[in-house]
């Protein structure tokens, strides 16, 4: 994902009293922009300044913009909570409840590109993983006694809003969603550690395909160890993706309890992990 410190280098930075939102609607837009320009991030500098300069808002509406070689931009800015949770501007001034995509185009006639489209099913999955979303549902929303759990801009009031194009294929998205849940058990789990350093670990489920990352808080981690219960040392493939974030392969491990040991320069944290066939 593209952070808001890359495209919104030169830029003011939003500056107000974020809010924390549970969201039970993720609620889908187009930009109504042009379908051929290719500099995404301008495209998405511009939104903000039209957001913040123009419309005078706290900052860009949008919880995340997708591009159409399918790059995510992380929209608003959460300073602090969580990018998928802080409160948007994007759902005719009844945000709450709510987490707002925004496929940059136009989808009127044309449909968003292959690319974005499964950006956009792959964000929905997590996201609805992670709080435990029905992809086939419907919750109460104050414009819409039974909005779609994945809704268009235009089920909450009157606009064309995401396009009719992209509209339509919002139902093939939640099927799409929900077969990855059917195949794969829940797909994305974080699991919040309140340590020290240690704000969280994610496991990715996937049949053959079990992950587990690894995430301090910035700081970096030095090394991991695994260990059985009869105190031996595991061979564990584990990968830097950057100094604070690494990922190993969970498939390998034999049904058991583990501890692991995460290394840190002045510190150690220790949990138990658990492996369940
Ligand atoms: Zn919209």
């Amino acid at each position: 994902m593209i952070e808001q410190a890359f495209w919104r280098e030169g830029l003011s930075e939003p500056d107000y009293i974020r809010i924390n939102n549970k969201v039970h609607h993720i609620i889908v837009h187009h930009s109504a922009g042009s379908n051929i320009d290719t500099n995404y991030t301008l495209t998405v500098r511009n939104i903000y300044i039209y957001h913040n300069e123009i419309l005078g808002w706290s900052d860009i509406g949008y919880n995340y913009l997708i591009a159409a070689n399918g790059a995510i931009y992380k929209g608003r800015d959460p300073e602090g909570l969580e990018q998928d949770n802080v409160l948007g501007a994007h759902f005719c001034s009844y945000n709450s409840g709510t987490m707002g995509i925004c496929v940059m185009g136009t989808f009127t006639d044309i449909c968003p590109t292959n690319d974005a489209i499964n950006s956009l099913i792959t964000l929905i999955n997590w996201k609805a993983g992670k709080d435990s979303l029905n992809p086939l549902g419907n919750y109460p929303h104050t414009l819409n006694v039974s909005l779609p759990v994945i809704a268009g801009h235009r089920d909450g009031c009157s606009t064309e809003c995401p396009g009719s194009c992209l509209y339509q294929l919002l139902d093939s998205i939640r099927r799409e969603v929900m077969k990855v849940f059917n195949t794969c058990g829940f797909v994305y789990k974080t699991i919040e550690t309140g340590a020290k350093y240690l704000h969280h670990a994610e496991a990715v489920f996937c049949h053959g395909h079990d992950v587990v990352f690894i995430q301090s808080d910035g700081e970096p981690i030095i090394q991991i160890h695994l260990f059985n219960l009869s105190a031996r040392k595991i061979r564990l493939h584990y990968e830097f993706l950057a100094p604070d974030r690494l990922v190993f392969p969970a498939f390998d491990l034999s049904p058991g309890i583990y501890i692991i040991k995460i290394y840190f320069r002045n510190g150690v944290y220790t949990d138990k992990l658990v492996i369940l066939k």
